[in-house]
């Protein structure tokens, strides 16, 4: 059969875009198709501005502090448009990196929705980025799906009133009451933007504390943190719905409070973007939440269709679909060795203001392997010493396999911890053991440098058999 190109990418997200460059580096004819925006999630609706938006909301608890170094600096108003233009500035010029990147690795960037007509077969039809184009169809001999997924809004009355993260980047103004459902990694980063721009933000989970999956220590330390950044935890509850009122909403919740907001955020999840792609037309088979099922080859159930990053449902991270996306454009172009990771120590952070960041294992989890050493510190940073904040407290974990002594999982709350993390994260994926993070010399004075200096086992916890 004759195809007009070796690999077709479906969507230029962190990962499609890596696949594609990798394939045409290898010497592939490479097309890609994007139906709405160069970069994907990561770049427009996820990660990068998210981090902005951090950033944007630290400034003015930094000039507060700065009182305490003999600053008088005022700490003034935020102006909410004035950021997001800002943002939008940003993100308008990384697509533009995107896109010639993709045309400098003479990749063919196609514009529109693609839909599967066969196995090797896709249509283009006119989709946001490109609304009046003809559809058309192109031949690919391997074919590898990158959609990404999309938020999630649990099935309640007037959930047409909330938001999700894809609309929070772009709000004409600052809502001054935000009602924030979810404890994972959007509803923590956006409680702790909107707090910190001055919002009074509600926090409201099912949980008795956020981050279920976490380790159960750094989720006791991250409630305090959300505690101490003026955050209204409501735990154990969930909304029942929403109606509005006047210019506002109100949110009911099953233990029967209301909470009066001006925004309401659902922040529960994200599901695989598969939608109008045609798959009834291929042997793709997909599981019950819409993932696309593959193997470890990152081979779905039809041959020559491919999966990879967030519409298989597997480590949902920017880096993850990164690496399986090289690894893919490596093994279909023959590469003998094609780039591998250690997705097992997959490092993970969450910026919330302190961040929270984690390599290896929670404690939990390395029971199951066997008994764990715990190394255990909680200490106020040297910057709130003077600036009295010491309800931000710092706080340190090293989970270490007792039979091995290798450290097994790492976590930190703090000023840095996703920084400080990625160099921890070498130290695990290699295997390194608690003796070789105490021969290590710290850097003083810092606070990363308690992570070679914890000498005294905190305890000792049996393996659950
Ligand atoms: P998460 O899966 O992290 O968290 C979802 C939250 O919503 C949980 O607290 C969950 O509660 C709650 N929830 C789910 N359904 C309902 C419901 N029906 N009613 C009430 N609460 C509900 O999802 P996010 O949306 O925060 O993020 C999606 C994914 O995106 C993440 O898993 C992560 O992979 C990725 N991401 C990564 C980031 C990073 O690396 N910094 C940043 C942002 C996103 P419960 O725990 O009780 O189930």
């Amino acid at each position: 059969m004759a195809h007009e190109f070796d690999l077709l990418v479906i969507g230029a997200g962190s990962g499609g875009v890596r696949c594609a460059r990798i394939a045409a580096g290898h010497g592939a004819r490479v097309a890609v198709v994007e139906s709405r925006h160069w970069g994907g999630t990561c770049v427009n609706l996820g990660c990068v501005p998210k981090k902005l938006m951090v950033q944007a909301s630290e400034y003015g608890d930094m000039v507060e502090d700065s009182h305490a170094f003999g600053w008088t600096s005022t700490r003034g108003t935020h102006d909410w448009a004035k950021l997001i233009a800002a943002k939008d500035k940003e993100i308008t010029r990384l697509n533009g990196i995107y896109v010639s990147m993709l045309e400098k690795a003479g990749i063919t960037l196609l514009t529109g929705h693609a839909r599967f007509e066969d196995a090797h077969t896709v249509r283009i039809e006119p989709s946001p980025l490109a609304p009046d184009e003809q559809p058309f169809t192109v031949k690919a001999r391997h074919i590898v799906i990158a959609t990404g997924s999309t938020p999630v809004k649990p099935d309640i009355p007037g959930a047409e009133f909330a938001i999700t993260s894809d609309e929070a980047f772009h709000l004409p103004t600052r809502p001054q009451r935000v009602v924030i459902v979810g404890s994972g990694y959007i509803g923590l980063e956006f409680a702790g933007i909107f707090a910190g721009l001055g919002s009074e933000v509600d926090l409201v989970y099912r949980q008795d504390l956020p981050l279920r999956g976490f380790d159960e220590d750094m989720r006791a330390a991250m409630k305090e943190a959300i505690t101490a950044r003026g955050i209204t935890q409501h735990s154990h509850a969930s909304p029942t719905h929403i109606r509005k009122e006047g210019s506002g909403y109100s949110v009911t919740l099953d233990n029967g409070q209301t909470l009066e907001a001006d925004c309401v955020f659902f922040a529960t999840g994200r599901r695989p973007k598969i939608d109008s792609l045609g798959l009834e037309t291929t042997k793709v088979e997909t599981a019950d939440n819409g993932r696309i099922k593959v193997n470890s080859k990152r081979e779905t159930t039809q041959p020559g269709i491919y999966a990879i990053g967030d519409v298989t449902d597997h480590l949902n991270l920017t880096p993850v679909a990164i690496a399986e996306g090289h690894n893919l454009a490596d093994r279909l172009s023959g590469k003998e060795t094609p780039r591998s990771w250690s997705l097992r120590t997959t490092p993970k952070a969450v910026f919330f203001s302190p961040p929270l960041a984690t390599v290896g294992l929670t404690e939990e989890e390395a029971t199951h392997h066997g008994a764990v050493d715990v190394y255990f510190t909680r200490f106020t940073p040297m910057r709130h010493t003077l600036s009295g904040r010491t309800d931000r407290k710092t706080v340190m974990k090293l989970v270490v396999d007792q039979a091995s002594q290798k450290v097994v999982g790492a976590h930190v709350l703090g000023d840095d911890a996703a920084e400080m993390m990625q160099g921890i994260a070498v130290a695990v994926t290699a295997g390194l053991r608690k003796v070789d993070f105490d021969r290590t010399v710290g850097i003083h004075p810092t606070s990363a440098e308690e992570l070679v200096t914890l000498r005294t086992r905190t305890r000792e916890t049996p393996a659950i058999n």
